[in-house]
Order: structure tokens, then sequence, then C-alpha cells
């Protein structure tokens, strides 16, 4: 499907303040609110689907990010934080949402708002899962693609995730009359508490398996693994991640699944250091080369490429490799190879070499007298 464009979602024109686009999507949010809207697919997706824009729009870099390039700078929305539950949305916008916040004034406190009545008939959301990724700094330059095999609970075929033999619906709970909750009222000298607790019966599902699958003791998931194939963008870095959702944990019983965050480990390369986008390579140039000039062909992450270093560069020098480092994330461009000159000095050498290095001994520019009597350097030490 189509992206929707995020203004569009909101309802703000491209140019609105961070406070009109604020008042906005809480005005959104309030309507499509999953308790106000209970078991209502539009209702979750629309509430999602502004909480998405929110987050971009809210966000300078990101919402420039946005004007730019649209939703191909967003990458597909896969570097989101994928906010599958509602939780998540109130711990990520705790500006919004915390403290006394308007939800908890419409809908009552945390608890009577109870995690348990909005799964209701829709078993318990499965675990999201932390994979750790290794890349090259190969990789990391210019984006690859990885398959990677992970271990992960899948929804049973057996009972299409049901967790009843055969696929068959579920019970209402007995305990809890499918509501999820269980009210108990207890009395003390300040009066009188009502306390509400999920049902333990039926992990606060609302329905118990009558007859339990054999194939997933009626979890209606089982143990598996699969192999995913994900696209990771150049210019990723140590501890960025990403978020597939749903790609993660299946949940219990149809429950909703959770998602798979890729976290990014970069392996430490041999020969180029990263900083930032930029990499930086130690480059021996033989002692004629660097005194008359040379051309040579230095590795890069991407191939080889050619280097002019011009006659008397200085040992230390960085020579600056343009466009030669990683690809920037998101944007376009890409970071320097920074090429720092190092002298060789051979350990050991032959007969006739040590010959004609005596002869440069003796020449003036190749090895100058330092003292004062030949206007030197050391005279600056007084002798
Ligand atoms: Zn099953
Ligand atoms: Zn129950």
């Amino acid at each position: 499907m189509e992206k929707r464009d995020y203004y569009e979602i909101l309802g703000v024109p491209k140019g609105s303040t961070k406070d009109e686009i604020r008042k906005s999507y809480r005005k959104i949010a309030m309507q499509y609110h999953p308790d106000r809207n209970p078991d209502n697919k539009e209702a979750e997706e629309k509430f999602k689907e502004a909480t998405e824009a929110y987050e971009v729009l809210s966000d300078d870099d990101k919402r420039a990010r946005y004007d730019r390039y649209g939703h191909t700078g967003m990458k597909g929305g896969q570097d989101f934080h994928g906010f599958n539950n509602v939780n998540d949305i109130f711990s990520h916008f705790s500006d919004i949402f915390g403290g006394s916040s308007i939800f908890d004034d419409f809908f009552g406190a945390p608890t009577q708002r109870g995690r348990a009545g909005r799964r209701r008939g829709q078993g318990t959301p499965g675990a999201d899962l932390k994979v750790v990724l290794k890349l090259t700094l190969e990789e990391i330059a210019s984006g690859v693609t990885k398959k990677i095999k992970i271990k992960k609970y899948k929804k049973c075929d057996a009972c299409t995730g049901s967790g009843s033999e055969g696929g068959a619906a579920g019970k209402t709970c007995p305990a809890c009359n499918g509501s999820g909750e269980v009210r108990t009222v207890s009395r003390s000298v300040f009066g009188q508490f009502v306390n509400i607790q999920t049902c333990a019966n039926c992990n606060g599902e609302g329905t118990v398996v009558d007859k339990p699958c054999r194939k997933c003791s009626g979890d209606g998931r089982v143990n598996d693994e699969e192999t995913i194939k994900v696209n990771v963008p150049a210019g990723v870095s140590e501890g960025s991640y990403m978020t597939l959702r749903g790609e993660g944990n299946a949940g219990l019983r149809g429950g909703t699944p959770g998602d798979i965050i890729l976290v990014f480990q970069e392996i430490p390369h041999e020969y180029f250091k990263r900083e930032g986008d930029d990499v930086l390579f130690d480059l021996f140039v033989s002692f004629p080369d660097i005194v008359l000039g040379a051309e040579y062909d230095v590795p890069t992450l991407t191939g080889k490429a050619r280097l002019k270093i011009e006659a008397g560069t200085q040992p230390g020098k960085l020579l600056r490799m343009r466009e030669k480092g990683i690809q920037h994330l998101n944007k376009h461009g890409a970071g320097d190879q920074l090429v720092r000159i190092n002298v060789i000095v051979p350990k050991k050498i032959d007969s006739k070499e040590r010959e004609m290095l005596k002869e440069l001994q003796k020449m003036p520019n190749i090895n100058p007298k330092q003292n004062a009597e030949n206007g030197g350097f050391f005279k600056n030490f007084g002798f």
C-alpha cells in the first residue's frame, strides 16, 4: 500500500509549527485510541499511522529529512521505532502522554485501562527478538543484503495459531466471563477498594482452549527457525538498530507477533579506521617516491583508487580522497578516505644499497648539516 503523506495524515499544512503538529496529533490520537475503539482494527491502524507521522514531524532532523526525500528518506519506515503496542507509544512520548496525561483523564488510570482488556480474544503478544548483526566496514560502506537464521516462535500451522485442536475457536473463560480481568473488593478503615487484576485462568485473554492442539500443546505457536533476508542500508554504525515489525516471536494463541530488533555491530578492520563516515588509511611510500613524487593505486573500501603524491610531501601528511569513505546513512554522498603518508624505512639492505646510501649521505639536500655554522635548525638551540 502506498504510504500516505505525514502532513496529510496529521491534517496540517507543510509549514506548521511544532505546536500545531502536536495539537493535531493529540486530537487524532484521542479519537482513534484503541481503548475508545475496542476491537477496531481500522482505528488502531489510524492511531499507529498518526503516531509514526508525529514521530517524524516532531523531530527536527527527521522532519528535514522527510521534507527533502519523502518516505524514501525514511528507508521505508524500517528504521523507525516499531510501535507495536500502545504502551510503547505512551512511554516514548511521555511529554505528551506522561504524568497526568490527557489519556489518564479520559480513560482512567493505567491499571483500569488494563492491558488485559485490550488483548481480549486475541491471545498474548509475542516477545521482541534482539538480534546482533556483525558487519565488516566494506559492508557498511556500501550497504549489504544479509541472510540471517533466527530461532523463534512461529505460529502453529496445525491449529492456525488458535491453540485449539483443529483450529476451533476458544470458549469464553469461565473465571472472568471473557473480560480478562478479575475484580476483588476489599474493605479497610480507609474505605472500599476495588482491585482489578489480570485473570490468571486465561492469562487475560478472555478465552480458554477447550481441547488443546496436540502439536503446540495449546500455545498456538511452536519453536522453530527461519531465515530472513535483511537489506542493511549503507552508513549504519555500531549500536544503531533497525526494527523489523512483526518478524519477532509469534504471540500465544494468535496474539500479535513481536518485532525483530536488529542491532548492528562493527567488526574492526585491520587496515581501515572509521571516523564518522570518513576512513583513515596508512600508506607506506618509499623515500625516492616521496621525494620525487609518484602515483599510487591505493586500496579503498570499494576497490582501488588512484592517488597522486606530490614531490616533497612530508611524512604524516593526510591526503583526502573525496567520497571514497562510507556512504552517508539516509543521505546522498559519502565520507572521504584520508590517506596518511608514511615513509618505508628498510630494516635490511644489501651491499649495493649500502654503498649508494653512503653516497647519498654526502649530498647536501639529502643530508643537510643542521649546526649553526651552516645556518641549520639547531642554531635555535645554540649549537
Ligand atoms: Zn497448534
Ligand atoms: Zn479469564
